[in-house]
């Protein structure tokens, strides 16, 4: 048990720098100055200000959907998603429990229930096959409305998130989102420059939140977008984020309860800045994971987590997964990395575990998703810590 953790720590040292390596770092070696600068020099820093324009022009053009709305944050773009989803109270909502706890406060804040679903052992995300014949058992379908049997609420959306930046698998989760009437929304926050079988993460559903917060693969300080191919929920998003004001030249009135969510001027330039350096971290991140890969090709009873078949992959987080039967390793091996100065950290406490959300209906097997909480760590992943060529990194698709 020992030497697991003390062969993976010294396979890590090998790869990554020397020194205090964090897990993931921002990257500002570009044209961040200039652009923050810009706002002080011009007092443009606030609500108002060319970057903002600027920067969801860059997403939409980058990921190829129609319209891009920037928000506060990333947790404020899928509280809006959902909304234009036409989630209500009372409504639930399917999401994995393998996820950062904002997908479900998100679901929370419009004052609908999330439903826990288990996650496939090769994307991370929610699997479909499970998902299907869970539905099959569990809901009616009335007026081409989906209804929970069991409690008998509506079943509204399905909020798909791609973990760790890898593309959960969209071509069935929509087909059964068709078939049972459910919206589609993507909770694309950790997979900025990833590719699913050629398409940009958060194309695909009919809403997607992307984050960019100070973590993530870029970063606007804290910042998210809306992003949808729909140009009538674009203009929605756009209302509702800005405290559903109607434009007028000095009248202030409002046709909604609104949202003060629009990100700032300056966390804009800093976000246009970021966008332009975004290919560059998406090669070096995709090197950092060759290395990674490489390195612990050999070894027994851990695994490298590499992209799905169908996916080019931002590698976001890097993950290690133990095999099974090795659970009883994680915390050793959490102990032995973050003493040697390399910060890793385990998954999060699964949702459907944590206590405001404990009573919420779920799939009664979650064994998956509880398998993988107990045997994965992530590792660390900054872009900086690989140089800019590598001669592993191809594009293939
Ligand atoms: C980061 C993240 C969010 C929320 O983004 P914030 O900008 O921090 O509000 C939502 N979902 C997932 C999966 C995330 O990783």
């Amino acid at each position: 048990m020992i030497d697991l953790a003390r062969t993976i720590t010294e396979i890590l040292k090998n790869v990554l720098p020397e020194g205090t390596v964090a897990l993931h770092e921002p990257k500002f070696s570009g044209n961040e100055w200039t652009y923050v600068k810009e706002c002080l020099d011009t007092g443009w820093v606030s609500s108002v200000g060319k970057f903002v324009d600027r920067f969801e022009a860059q997403l939409a053009e980058y990921t190829g959907a129609k319209h891009a709305i920037a928000t506060v944050n990333g947790t404020a773009a899928l509280h809006v998603c959902l909304r234009l989803a036409g989630v209500e109270r009372d409504d639930e909502v399917l999401i994995p429990t393998l996820t950062f706890v904002a997908t479900a406060n998100a679901v929370s804040y419009c004052g609908a229930v999330p439903h826990f679903v288990d996650s496939s052992e090769i994307t991370l995300g929610v699997d479909p096959d499970k998902l299907k014949a869970y539905l099959e058992d569990t809901v009616e379908i009335r007026d081409g409305t989906c209804f929970n049997r069991a409690t008998g609420r509506r079943i509204r959306a399905l909020v798909v998130m791609h973990t760790f930046g890898h593309p959960a698998d969209l071509d069935p989760l929509l087909e059964i989102c068709r078939r049972f009437g459910i919206t589609l929304v993507e909770d694309a926050a950790e997979s900025l420059g990833s590719f699913y079988k050629g398409r940009h993460t958060g194309t695909l559903g009919k809403l997607s939140a992307l984050s960019f917060n100070g973590n993530k693969i870029v970063t606007t300080g804290g910042g998210g977008a809306i992003l949808t191919n729909d140009a009538e929920l674009a203009r929605l998003a756009k209302h509702l984020t800005t405290t559903a004001k109607i434009p007028h030249r000095w009248s202030f009135t409002h046709d909604k309860i609104g949202y003060n969510y629009r990100l700032p001027n300056i966390n804009a330039a800093l976000g246009c800045a970021q966008l332009e350096a975004l290919p560059g971290f998406v090669e070096r991140k995709r090197g950092l994971a060759e290395k990674y890969k490489a390195a612990f090709a050999g070894l027994g009873g851990i695994r490298f987590f590499a992209e799905p078949s169908f996916a080019r992959s931002n590698y976001w987080l890097n993950a290690l997964i133990l095999e099974p039967g090795n659970e009883r390793f994680r915390d050793g091996l959490l102990d032995a990395t973050n003493e040697a100065g390399i910060m890793t950290r385990p998954a999060w406490t699964l949702m459907h575990r944590l206590e405001m959300y404990e009573a919420c209906p779920k799939m009664s097997d979650l064994g998956i998703a509880e398998s993988i909480e107990r045997r994965l760590i992530n590792i660390p992943s900054s872009a900086s810590l690989v140089d800019s060529f590598s001669p592993f990194t191809g594009h293939t698709g």
